[in-house]
């Protein structure tokens, strides 16, 4: 095992270490960590959410720090407030006993006035979001050039968001002689074309993938309208008697009002995030783990460190933001050879991003319907059951009350006994379930989307975006043969070098048949089956030209 002493660390850090409870370096940091140490190369470093990759950028820089001196030494540069206030905190807490550091985050969204005043009475590094950054430079209060270090963190999200002129003006005042690091959990466009424009030759370190669609773990989703998600919630747990999982949750604060809610209504749940303190928390995972607590309803940082293997299922209380987190909740189940169930409660808008992380994940997301007040009381029933089958009755029957406890019973009559375990075990169940209203969204049927799968074909074909292919120039092209007229075309991606559209069965053969080898433009066309729809990876969800607007089935219109 290496430790982060190994590493290169010094006495301070490794005691701020040691209070967080760091005992062993991450792959990412034990790698990342020397390299910075010793070189002053760029470096564009890869792995996944919940790695550590904040101490695998902050302690090497901490390290190198020259506290003596007011100058800024670090700008790190991240997408949000919320990273902008974790990161600065984290590398607080790893400086806790190295002396006279400062850190300071700004983000927008508060008064700049009081960063300001931080930012004037010196720091070492800044933590920022590019705007707010842009903007203290323009107001000559915040200025780079003497900065040695300059990092990117989650920078897959970073020119999405449209920050590149921000970015643009912010590079500019950074010295030549700075080293710039990169930070992602992957290696989109985003990151290519910002390790392109703003990074010298850059050593890569990337961090095998894991996780990735756990093969024991099925997914499932549910729509429900925000305002019966709750409800909807409280249906599904009543339907898995035997759960014992996570439920994933946004914010703090969501998270906080849920597990009230559950709570209240009498569910075994408890809330763990960061606000809840460590001593808490770390009963509360205590009892998680003895499974006194059935139910985790947590945060994706708080849930980080948990390390429990047998969990049933995991529920997505909405969709995350961000597809990865997707996957790393999923991997939560699954584990240790058994098998587990990946739960999401979308909104009927959500519902064309369960496609694309069906993609990612590789596997069929299925759409269930909220459980009704029928099928609650037929699951609580069968479990019911089920457990008076498995009681294992060897545990008490030698204990000295066994036997008196036994004779009274006998002595009842079996319809009162019956009549007395409805009455008490079912009668409160039986009221609450009678007449319970659907949940299920009435905007849709998701199931029917099914169709669209079943019984159509991806067909790939030559030409895209750069060849002035376009929604319209397909239809054309399909309406230009007559015997394609009226073909039914599904989902369409259009690519810049080529295009994948879906086409009903029974008109796929005639479609490649037809049109394969014919012109468009000049250009040959070369059509086939087969090809994903690469655009359903993007980040932030969909194809631009086709945002839910043209759902379902189109036809060629003559
Ligand atoms: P990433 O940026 O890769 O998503 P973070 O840097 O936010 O990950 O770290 C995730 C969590 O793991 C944090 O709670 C952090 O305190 C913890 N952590 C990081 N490195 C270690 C380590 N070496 N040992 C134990 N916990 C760690
Ligand atoms: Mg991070």
């Amino acid at each position: 095992m290496t430790t982060f002493k190994e590493l290169g660390l010094n006495a301070e850090l490794m005691k701020g270490l040691d209070d967080l409870g760091f005992v062993e370096p991450s792959p990412i940091q034990e790698r990342s960590i020397p390299f910075i140490l010793k070189s002053k190369k760029d470096l564009i470093a890869l792995a996944q959410t919940g790695t550590g990759k904040t101490a695998a950028f902050g302690l090497p820089i901490l390290n190198q720090l020259q506290a003596n001196k007011k100058d800024l030494q670090a700008i790190i540069i991240c997408p949000t407030r919320e990273l902008c206030l974790q990161i600065s905190d984290d590398i607080k807490k790893f400086a806790k006993y190295s002396k006279n550091i400062f850190v300071t985050p700004v983000y927008g969204g508060e008064r700049i006035d009081s960063q300001i005043r931080l930012l004037k009475r010196g720091t070492h590094i800044v933590v920022g979001t590019p705007g707010r950054v842009h903007d203290l430079i323009r107001r000559k209060v915040l200025k780079l050039n003497t900065i040695k270090w300059l990092v990117f963190d989650e920078a897959d999200e970073m020119l999405d968001m449209g920050f590149k002129e921000d970015l643009d003006a912010i590079l500019e005042q950074t010295p030549k002689t700075r080293q710039t690091l990169l930070f992602s959990a992957t290696m989109s466009n985003s990151v290519r074309s910002i390790a392109k424009q703003y990074m010298g030759e850059a050593e890569e370190i990337s961090i095998g993938e894991k996780n990735v669609g756990a093969d024991n773990v099925t997914h499932e989703y549910y729509v429900a309208q925000a305002r019966d998600r709750f409800d909807a919630l409280k249906r599904i747990l009543d339907s898995l008697p035997g759960i014992y999982g996570i439920l994933f949750c946004r914010t703090r604060n969501e998270t906080q009002i849920v597990a009230d809610k559950l709570k209240k209504a009498h569910y075994d749940a408890e809330a763990i995030h960061g606000e809840i303190s460590q001593n808490i928390r770390t009963k509360i995972m205590d009892r998680f783990k003895r499974k006194q607590i059935r139910l985790l309803v947590a945060t994706d940082v708080a849930a980080r460190g948990i390390d429990v293997n047998d969990l049933s299922h995991v529920i997505n209380y909405n969709l995350p933001d961000q597809n990865e987190t997707y996957t790393h909740r999923s991997g939560r189940t699954g584990r240790a050879q058994k098998s587990g169930i990946s739960i999401s409660i979308a909104s009927p808008r959500d519902v064309r991003r369960i496609k694309q992380l069906e993609e990612m994940v590789g596997k069929k997301i299925e759409f269930k319907k909220i459980p009704s007040g029928d099928d609650v009381y037929q699951k609580q029933i069968d479990s019911f059951f089920e457990e008076v089958e498995k009681t294992n009755i060897d545990e008490i029957s030698n204990e000295k009350y066994f036997q008196e406890f036994v004779d009274k019973l006998k002595k009842l009559k079996k319809d009162d006994l019956i009549n007395y375990i409805i009455t008490n075990k079912f009668s409160h169940l039986m009221k609450s379930c009678k007449d319970l209203r659907d949940l299920n969204s009435k905007t849709k049927d998701f199931s029917v989307k099914k169709r669209d799968d079943g019984n159509n074909i991806n067909l790939k074909i030559n030409i895209g975006k750069n060849h002035g292919f376009d929604i319209k120039g397909l239809f054309a092209l399909i309406n230009s043969n007559k015997k394609l007229k009226g073909a039914e075309i599904g989902r369409i991606n259009l690519m810049s070098e080529y295009s994948v559209f879906s086409v009903e069965k029974g008109r796929a053969n005639d479609v490649v048949k037809f049109l394969d080898g014919t012109k468009f433009k000049g250009k040959k066309i070369n059509i086939s089956e087969g090809g994903k729809s690469e655009s359903y990876q993007r980040k932030d969800g969909f194809n631009r030209k086709y945002s839910g607007k043209k759902r379902g089935f189109r036809k060629a219109r003559r």
